[in-house]
């Protein structure tokens, strides 16, 4: 920093590894080979991006802030396998990325800038058929939230969106001091390792959606009243929610923070069934 003269900007989550443990746990999370090919999500000043550059085949890197793209040049120069863009990762169209850099489905590795955590998650599950696997740095209370179990406080929305997809392991956390400037929350590296099949089937998977948000909808509520009263679809009265839990075996009066994806899989197929009747 001090030889380019760089201030971390907070405003895009800028904080640097400046710890070696981290950064090892990452590449190891990432099982890269020779052949792999890697997109990093915010290279700031560089210290995966090579690390990545001598393990990959090819590496691209996309960084919104536009004063570190010489820097990262200047110190990837040595490498000749590497692409750094100059851009926003949420305006990016993976398929035209795949498409104009990569020769077939490629790794995401990245110290996420946290303010976008959730938004970037979303859009590698979205291109999961792009991306066999992600090693994401996250603000620890993310990490709880993606590897969280029915019935616990991290278990929500999330959870299930991410774990409908793929397999999440964590791999370990990371206290503030290995960042600079140090951020205020605590971090922790997390695997993703996207699955090409939902892990339950459902024939409509928007509905599915409708009902996990519905039953979410009014936490420490029944699942039957979350339901009754914010699942807004024509023809999902109190009648055929109380029937589609009683087909399912599931007690009405056990609040929607419990129910495992299966058990919102199978709810969702009953009640969709219902409402077509
Ligand atoms: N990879 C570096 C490291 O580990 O030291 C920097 C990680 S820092 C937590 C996050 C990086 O993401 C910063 O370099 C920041 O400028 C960049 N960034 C922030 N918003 C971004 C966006 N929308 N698209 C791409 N990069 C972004």
């Amino acid at each position: 920093m001090k030889k380019y003269n760089v201030r971390a900007d907070k405003r895009l989550g800028q904080h640097f590894l400046v710890d070696t443990r981290p950064l090892m746990a990452m590449l190891e999370a990432a099982k890269l080979s020779p052949q792999d090919e890697v997109l990093e999500i915010g290279p700031g000043l560089g210290v995966l991006t090579t690390e990545l550059c001598s393990r990959a085949s090819r590496v691209v890197a996309v960084e919104k802030d536009r004063q570190l793209i010489p820097i990262l040049e200047d110190l990837t120069r040595d490498f000749k396998n590497i692409c750094i863009l100059e851009a926003d990762v949420l305006k990016l169209d993976m398929e035209k990325l795949r498409k104009d850099h990569f020769n077939g489905g490629f790794k995401v590795v990245a110290n996420l800038p946290y303010y976008i955590t959730s938004p970037i998650i979303m859009k590698i599950i979205e291109n999961r058929h792009l991306i066999p696997l992600a090693v994401l740095m996250v603000q620890k209370e993310v990490a709880q939230r993606l590897t969280a179990e029915p019935g616990t406080k991290d278990y929500g929305i999330l959870s299930i969106a991410v774990n409908m997809y793929a397999d999440v392991n964590m791999v370990c956390t990371i206290g503030k001091e290995a960042f600079l400037p140090p951020p205020k929350v605590e971090s922790a590296v997390v695997q993703i390792m996207l699955r090409q099949k939902p892990r339950e089937e459902v024939d409509d998977e928007a509905f599915f959606f409708k009902v996990v948000e519905a039953a979410f909808g009014e936490r420490r509520k029944t699942v039957r009243n979350s339901l009754s009263r914010r699942l807004k679809i024509q023809g999902s009265d109190s009648e055929a929610i109380d029937q589609a839990l009683k087909e399912t075996g599931i007690d009405p009066m056990r609040r929607g923070e419990t129910l495992s994806i299966k058990e919102y899989a199978e709810l969702s197929k009953v009640l969709k069934c219902k409402i077509s009747e």
